[in-house]
C-alpha cells in the first residue's frame, strides 16, 4: 500500500516536475538509476528520451571521470543537499564535446526512516553568464594593456613636444644669429630703377660712400663722384658692361675704393649686383649689395708684402745655404784628408808591426840557428829556438848575458876569438864543417857545424854587434860517412861475390852497370845502352819472361821486386853465361818507377852442377823403377797367396809393404817428373770432367792412406773443367799431404772448391806450423825446403810444390799461399775453367 501510495505521489510529482522550466532529473537508486528527466535536462545533456531507465553514467558516458557521479553518490549516502554554481561540465552535445557551466543542486529525498529514496537534480545552464563574465575580464585586460600603451605613447609625445620646444628655441636663435651675421657682414643694399633713374641706397651703402643718410642719391654725384680716382673708370665701365645683356648677362661684380667726401678715408668695397632686363634686352633695374672689404684688402696687401719679404728672406737664406754648402765641402775635403792621413798612419803602423812580426817569425822559423850579439861583450840580444837547441841552452838562461858567460863550454875553443875578431875588424867570418864541443845536460858533445859571423853596423859604419848564423850538420856528415862506408862494403861484396851491378832508368830506358856487367854484356867503358840492346844479349828463349818480369817489377802494385835467371851470350866472344838477376825498383811519391837497380850473379857453374845432379837423380830414379815394379808384382802375388792360405799376419805385413812401395814409387815418380819437366817432356792430357768427381776420388784416396788428421772435403759445386784431371788431382793430393805433414795430428784440414770469375779455385787449409813471410816466395822453387827446428824431422825433397806450381803454370793458372806463421796455412790454386793447351814452344 505504502509503495502504491508512494508511486502515486511519485508520478504526480513527476508530472509537476515535467512542467517545470528548470532542468530536472530524478535518480531513484543508489547506483543513480534515472527515474525521470524533463526535456530541459535532456537538452542540457544533449541526449534523447532513451536516457530514462539507464544509470547516470550509462546515459552520459562522457561524465565518467568528472566529479558528478561521486557527488551524487555522496548525496545519496549522506542525505545532505549539494549545491554549486558556475561549475564546468564537459558534455557531448550535437556530437561535440563542449564545456558548459551550471548552477546546480542535488537534493536527496528521504522517507520517514531517514533513508534516501531519490535525488532531485535541478540545474541551470549559466554558460552564457560565465562566458560574458570571462569576456568582460578579457576586455578589462585589453583595456589595461591599451592604457599602458597609451601611457607610453603619451610619454613619447611629451618628449617630442619637449624636442619641438627646443627646436623652436633653436630656430629663434638661428634667426637672431642670422641678424647678427648680417650685422657683422655689414652688407649694404642698392636698388637702381633705371627706367625712372631713381637710385636708392640703404644706410650701410651710404656709410660706405660717405653719403648723407637723408638726401636723394644721384648716380653721378654720389656713386661716380664717391669712387677713388684710380678706380673710377674701371668701376663705371663695369656698371655699363652689366647693362649689356649680351656681354654680361647682367652680372656685376667688382671691388673698388671709395673716398669719404669729408674725412677722405679710403674704403675698399666689394659690389655684387644683377641687372634685370625687359623682353627687348633693355636694362630695367639694377639691384645689388656692397660690402666693406678694407680689412681683407689690407690683410691681402700685408700678405703680399709678407710674401715678398719672405721671398727676399728665402733668397738670402739660399745665399747663406750656398755659402754653407761650400764651407761644408771644404770641411769635408779637409776631413777626408785627415781620414786619409790617419789611414796612412795606421797603414804604416801596421806595416811596421807587420815587418817586425815578419822579422821575428823569419828569425824563429829560419832553417838556421840565428843569434844577435851586441857590443864588445857580445851580449846575447836575440837567439832563435834552433840556435838554442844547438847550444843546448834555454832562452831564459842566456838572453841578456855576455856570450862568454852564457856559454862557458867554449873556453879553450876558437869561437870567442873569432867573435872578437869580427867585432874589431868588421869583417865576416865563415867556417865549414868544423868540429866543436857543445853543451848538453850532463856534459859535452861533439858536433859539426857550418857557421857565419857577420858584423852588424850602424849608420856611421861602425860595428855595434855580431850576428851569428849556425847550421849543425853532424847528422848529415855522419850519414855521409855511413853511406860511404856502405858503398865501400858493397863494392867489396860485389868484388868478392863476383857480382855485376846494373842500373836501369825506366824514364830514359838506359841501362848500365859496373865494369863486370859491361864486360859480360860486351860494353865499352862509358857505354849506356837501351834496355832493348841489353835484352838482345840474352838467349832468345829468355827474353820474353825477363821482359815480363821487368814490367812487373816496375809496377808499384807488385812491390818492385825483381828476380830472374837467364842466359846471356857475350856479343864479342859468344861466351854463354847463366846469371841470376836480382833487383829492386825505387818509386817516387806518385808511385812512378824512378830506377831498377840490382846485381847479376854468374851461376853457370852451379847450374852445371845442378844439371849433373838432376841427371844423376833421373838416372837413379829410372833405374829404381824397374826393380820396384817387380817388387810390386811379387807383393801382389804373395798377397793373393796369403789370402788363399788365410794367413792374416802375412797378408797384413804385405799390405804395409805394399803401402811403403807405393810411397817409394810416388817419390821416384816425383823425381822422374822433375827431370821430365826440366827436359820439357811433360804433356797435359786434356779432358772434360766434373770437379765433384775429382774431389770424390781424392777424398777416397786420402781416407784410405791418412788416418792421423780429420780431413774435411766441403762438397764441390757443380763445376765442369777442361784440364788434365790426373795432374790436377796430383796437385790437390800433394797439397793435402803437405797440410797433413806440416800440422800436428788430430787437427782439421779443410778442402774446398769454388768458381770465381771463370776460374776454378781450390783451397786447402790447415792449422799447422805456418810459413814465414820470407819463405813464401821460394816454397815453389825446386828442392826448396824450409829448414827450422820444426821441419828438419819431417822428410821430403822439396819437389812437391815445385811440380804443383809447374802443372798449374802449364794450365795457365796461378798457385799461392796465405799463411800466418804458427797458426796455419792456406794453399790455393786457380785454373781457367776452360784451360786450353799451353803452347810450350
Ligand atoms: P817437401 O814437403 O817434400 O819438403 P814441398 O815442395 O811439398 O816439399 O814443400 C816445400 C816446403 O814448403 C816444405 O819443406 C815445407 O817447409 C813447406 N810447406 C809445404 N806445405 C806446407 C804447409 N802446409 N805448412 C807449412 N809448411 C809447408
Amino acid at each position: 500500500m505504502e509503495i502504491s501510495a508512494i508511486k502515486f505521489s511519485d508520478s504526480l510529482l513527476l508530472e509537476v516536475l515535467a512542467l517545470s522550466k528548470d532542468a530536472t532529473a530524478v535518480y531513484d537508486t543508489a547506483d543513480l538509476h534515472i527515474r525521470f528527466a524533463n526535456d530541459a535536462m535532456i537538452a542540457i545533456w544533449g541526449k534523447s528520451r532513451e536516457v530514462v531507465g539507464k544509470t547516470f553514467e550509462e546515459a552520459i558516458p562522457e561524465i565518467v571521470g568528472q566529479p558528478f557521479t561521486d557527488l551524487l553518490k555522496n548525496t545519496w549516502h549522506s542525505g545532505e543537499t549539494y549545491r554549486a554554481i558556475d561549475t564546468p561540465a564537459d558534455l557531448k552535445v550535437n556530437g561535440k564535446l563542449q564545456t558548459f557551466y551550471f548552477d546546480f543542486e542535488y537534493r536527496p529525498l528521504r522517507n520517514e526512516r531517514g533513508e534516501t529514496f531519490c535525488i532531485l537534480h535541478t540545474a541551470t545552464d549559466v554558460t552564457e553568464r560565465v562566458t560574458s563574465r570571462k569576456n568582460i575580464r578579457e576586455y578589462q585586460r585589453t583595456e589595461a594593456r591599451l592604457n599602458h600603451a597609451l601611457e607610453a605613447s603619451n610619454r613619447d609625445l611629451s618628449q617630442i613636444n619637449e624636442e619641438l620646444t627646443f627646436l623652436s628655441l633653436e630656430n629663434k636663435k638661428s634667426i637672431e644669429q642670422l641678424a647678427l651675421a648680417k650685422q657683422a657682414t655689414h652688407l649694404g643694399l642698392f636698388d637702381f630703377d633705371l627706367v625712372n633713374n631713381i637710385l636708392e641706397w640703404d644706410a650701410r651703402c651710404r656709410e660706405l660712400f660717405g653719403a648723407d643718410p637723408e638726401k636723394d642719391i644721384d648716380y653721378h654725384a654720389d656713386f661716380v663722384g664717391g669712387l677713388h680716382p684710380e678706380d673710377r673708370e674701371r668701376a663705371v665701365r663695369a656698371v655699363e658692361e652689366s647693362y649689356d645683356y649680351k656681354y654680361s648677362g647682367g652680372r656685376y661684380e667688382i671691388a673698388f675704393r671709395t673716398v669719404h667726401p669729408q674725412n677722405k678715408k679710403i674704403t675698399w668695397v666689394q659690389a655684387i649686383g644683377q641687372v634685370y632686363f625687359n623682353a627687348s634686352d633693355q636694362a630695367q633695374r639694377f639691384i645689388g649689395t656692397v660690402r666693406d672689404i678694407t680689412a681683407e684688402k689690407e690683410a691681402q696687401l700685408q700678405l703680399q708684402q709678407n710674401e715678398s719679404r719672405l721671398q727676399e728672406a728665402n733668397e738670402e737664406l739660399f745665399a747663406i745655404n750656398e755659402e754653407q754648402t761650400s764651407v761644408n765641402e771644404e770641411l769635408r775635403a779637409a776631413y777626408d784628408d785627415l781620414a786619409h792621413a790617419q789611414h796612412e798612419l795606421e797603414y804604416s803602423k801596421d806595416k811596421v808591426t807587420e815587418s817586425e812580426n815578419r822579422l821575428r817569425s823569419l828569425l824563429e822559423q829560419a832553417p838556421l840557428g840565428l843569434c844577435v850579439l851586441s857590443g864588445p861583450e857580445h851580449v846575447i840580444e836575440i837567439a832563435n829556438d834552433r840556435i838554442l837547441k844547438i847550444w843546448g841552452r834555454k832562452g831564459s838562461d842566456v838572453i841578456g848575458k855576455p856570450h862568454h858567460l852564457a856559454r862557458p863550454e867554449l873556453i879553450g875553443q876558437p869561437v870567442f876569438e873569432w867573435l872578437d875578431t869580427v867585432y874589431n875588424t868588421g869583417t865576416t867570418k865563415k867556417n865549414d864543417e868544423f868540429k866543436v864541443l857543445l853543451y848538453e845536460p850532463g856534459g859535452l858533445r861533439e858536433a859539426i857545424v857550418n857557421s857565419i859571423y857577420q858584423p852588424i853596423k850602424n849608420a856611421q859604419g861602425e860595428t855595434i854587434g855580431v850576428m851569428v848564423m849556425l847550421d849543425e850538420v853532424t847528422d848529415k856528415i855522419k850519414a855521409r860517412q855511413e853511406a860511404f862506408k856502405v858503398q865501400e862494403m858493397f863494392n867489396l861484396a860485389v868484388e868478392a861475390g863476383e857480382l855485376a851491378t846494373y842500373y836501369y832508368n825506366p824514364v830514359s830506358n838506359l841501362f848500365t852497370g859496373n865494369d863486370l856487367l859491361k864486360q859480360w854484356f860486351g860494353l865499352s867503358e862509358n857505354d849506356y845502352i837501351d834496355l832493348d840492346i841489353a835484352l838482345a844479349v840474352m838467349a832468345p828463349d829468355d827474353r820474353s819472361h825477363v821482359t815480363a818480369s821487368i814490367i812487373r817489377a816496375l809496377d808499384y802494385r807488385f812491390g818492385g821486386v825483381y828476380e830472374e835467371e837467364y842466359t846471356i851470350i857475350n856479343p864479342r866472344t859468344q861466351e854463354r853465361r847463366i846469371v841470376r838477376a836480382k833487383g829492386r825498383t825505387f818509386f817516387d811519391k806518385n808511385q812512378r818507377a824512378l830506377s831498377l837497380n840490382g846485381t847479376l850473379q854468374d851461376i853457370t857453374a852451379r847450374k852445371r852442377d845442378e844439371q849433373r845432379k838432376d841427371d844423376f837423380i833421373a838416372m837413379v830414379s829410372h833405374e829404381l823403377k824397374t826393380p820396384l815394379t817387380s817388387v810390386n808384382a811379387y807383393i801382389q802375388m804373395l798377397q793373393a797367396k796369403a789370402e788363399r792360405n788365410l794367413d792374416s799376419f802375412t797378408a797384413g805385413a804385405l799390405d804395409k809393404t805394399a803401402r811403403q812401395v807405393k810411397k817409394m814409387t810416388r817419390m821416384i815418380n816425383g823425381f822422374l817428373n822433375v827431370s821430365r819437366l826440366e827436359s820439357g817432356n811433360i804433356h797435359l792430357q786434356y779432358e772434360l770432367f766434373q770437379m765433384s768427381s775429382l774431389f770424390a776420388e781424392i777424398e777416397e784416396e786420402t781416407h784410405t792412406t791418412i788416418s792421423s788428421h780429420n780431413i774435411i772435403f766441403h762438397p764441390s759445386p757443380d763445376i765442369q773443367l777442361y784440364a788434365d784431371k790426373d795432374k790436377v788431382g796430383q796437385v790437390l793430393s800433394n797439397l793435402v799431404s803437405n797440410a797433413v805433414k806440416y800440422s800436428p795430428a788430430q787437427l782439421n784440414v779443410e778442402v774446398s772448391c769454388s768458381e770465381e770469375n771463370g776460374f776454378v779455385v781450390v783451397r786447402v787449409k790447415d792449422k799447422g806450423i805456418g810459413i814465414l813471410e820470407e819463405d813464401k816466395q821460394r816454397l815453389f822453387d825446386r828442392y826448396y825446403r824450409v829448414s827450422d827446428n820444426q821441419t828438419h824431422t819431417i822428410s821430403g825433397f822439396g819437389i812437391g810444390l815445385y811440380l804443383s806450381a809447374e802443372i798449374i803454370r802449364l794450365h795457365k793458372g796461378h798457385i799461392g799461399v796465405h799463411s800466418d806463421y804458427g797458426k796455419g796455412s792456406e794453399f790455393f790454386f786457380s785454373i781457367p775453367q776452360v784451360a786450353s793447351p799451353l803452347n810450350t814452344n
